[in-house]
């Protein structure tokens, strides 16, 4: 059964996929985006995982992925597939794999698509050591992951296993990074070497995502790969999500610009907003996103042209109001008052542009009559789509429903989001899965509540050492799962502080800030 969420697709101009089937779910081709989230329960824990698998099912997702970190956990993936039909729930299952292939032939028995990260399918785990290789050691290191990735994909097509190429920004390969570094450029090719090989192969039954913490980085990375693959004659279907966004309004916030952006663009075709939170959590906001880019209608391609474009009042992109900067006819405002107003505001700046429009030009966007809630994510998804393409050089939101400090807040949010401007910490949490050491929700928080008025800084928290000091990417600091109850300090990719208790850690951490200089008093 398809469980689309049958969202119109009339006014949005979608990217030609290939479609995929995930267990009966189609994702590509003319088919609705599908929205999906992740367990954050221990996957041998086959009732906690069913339970939190209908939760999302009953919030409106459509896919759900598990952490398979072994062949016992993949294993087990058979069980709460049981179980689920057990209690009549019949949704796509996806096992998530790093650094096992082994557990990713288990898995391929059991669920209805997995998804490997080129980074460390076959590649081993990242020394951040620069490698060097010749070309013909180049060449070889991709022959043998050709000789895994091959029986892997012919093993899926036996049992009608989708797959997912999943890259991730800060888990690339040392072989990627001997040659491209850690750079878009490189997560491209980190695809789309696997891409080649399926397809020399015939085995289309793919999706890719490739996502990154940093709105910026994850857009200009999604729009290259869409360009390498166009150059190719690859249609592969997306997926889109904002890695390690967060929790609450910071989270939402980051997840719309960066998704948002893309679906204008007409790029994606499942997503999955990552919340700090419940999994559930994610699926409303999720849904709300996509309904609003699709009302709202796609970025036309002239307006591409008008990239980079911006006249730049200073150095920084500048949030009028909360700045408490008037605007008088020194300003050139675009404006409308629909809730779906971004077409009309891009027309408008279309136009000014083309009358050779030299000053500023801020985004007036009111949101009336739609939640709280709604209203900072339309806000986040309308002007990320504006900041990230540089197309305005300030934002102005209003809405009859948030207080004037309140509006000022989300504009500075919104655009330190999009990256143009930093006015506090700018926190990076990973979702959790079934591989977190500590209980995640309330870590962040606490570690928000103690270090969130140091702007400027980049701090992580991040629930493993498998994935999470490669993949907290440009933190400067990161609070780190290391085993159960303990957690091991980075400054940047660097281990400073190893396994200590958890409760020590926050101390730990202030400690370390006040050492290195970065300390303020709140
Ligand atoms: S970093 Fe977080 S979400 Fe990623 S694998 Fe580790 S625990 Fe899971």
């Amino acid at each position: 059964m398809d469980r689309s969420n049958q969202l119109p697709i009339d006014r949005y101009s979608r990217r030609f996929s290939w479609p995929v089937s995930v267990g009966g779910v189609s994702i590509g081709g003319d088919s609705p985006v599908k929205v999906q989230s992740m367990t954050s329960t221990s996957t041998m824990d086959t009732d906690g995982s069913v339970a939190q698998i209908e939760r999302i099912v009953n919030a409106g997702g459509d896919i759900v992925r598990l952490t398979a970190q072994g062949v016992r956990e993949a294993a087990n993936l058979a069980q709460i597939k049981a179980e689920l039909k057990f209690h009549g729930v019949d949704v796509p299952l996806v096992a998530d794999i790093h650094f096992n292939p082994k557990a990713a032939f288990e898995a391929a028995l059991h669920v209805d698509k997995v998804r490997i990260n080129p980074g460390n399918f076959v590649d081993p785990g990242r020394t951040f050591k620069r490698l060097e290789y010749t070309d013909e050691e180049y060449a070889a290191e991709q022959q043998r992951i050709a000789r895994t990735l091959v029986p892997f994909l012919e093993l899926c097509r036996e049992n009608q296993t989708a797959v997912r190429v999943g890259v991730n920004h800060g888990s690339l390969s040392d072989r990627i990074m001997s040659r491209y570094g850690d750079t878009p450029a490189g997560m491209v090719e980190s695809a789309m070497e696997y891409l080649r090989i399926a397809l020399d192969n015939n085995f289309k039954d793919i999706v890719i995502s490739i996502k990154a913490s940093n709105t910026v980085v994850m857009v200009e990375t999604v729009r290259l790969l869409v360009k390498a693959m166009d150059a190719e004659k690859m249609h592969f279907p997306l997926h889109l999500g904002v890695t390690e966004a967060g929790d609450g309004d910071d989270g939402r916030i980051k997840s719309a610009v960066g998704i948002g952006s893309l679906l204008a663009d007409g790029i994606g075709d499942t997503i999955r907003v990552s919340l700090s939170e419940e999994p559930e959590c994610e699926i409303p906001v999720a849904q709300s996103l996509l309904k609003h880019v699709t009302e709202a209608g796609f970025l036309p391609d002239y307006l591409r042209e008008l990239v980079d474009q911006r006249t730049n009042i200073d150095e920084a992109i500048i949030a009028v109001t909360a700045d408490g900067v008037s605007i008088d006819e020194s300003y050139f405002v675009a404006q409308s008052n629909d809730i779906n107003q971004i077409g009309s505001i891009v027309a408008v700046i279309a136009e000014a542009r083309a009358n050779n429009e030299r000053r500023p030009i801020i985004a007036r966007l009111v949101y009336n009559g739609c939640s709280v809630d709604d209203v900072k994510l339309f806000a986040a998804s309308d002007a990320g789509r504006l900041l990230l393409n540089n197309l305005v050089d300030g934002i102005w939101i209003e809405s009859d429903l948030l207080s004037c400090s309140q509006l000022r807040q989300l504009e500075l949010d919104v655009l330190q989001a999009a990256r143009c401007r930093f006015s506090k910490t700018e926190f990076i949490s990973c979702p959790s899965c079934g591989r977190t050491l500590f209980d995640l929700q309330s870590t962040v928080k606490e570690v928000k509540a103690s270090l969130s008025h140091l702007k400027g800084l980049k701090i992580a928290v991040m629930g493993c050492i498998v994935n999470g000091p490669g993949e907290m990417a440009d933190a400067d600091y990161g609070y780190v799962g290391a085993a159960a109850g303990k957690v091991s300090l980075y400054r940047g990719k660097e281990c400073v502080v190893k396994n200590i208790e958890r409760t020590e850690a926050l101390g730990q951490m202030i400690e370390l800030l006040k050492r290195d200089g970065k300390w303020q008093d709140a």
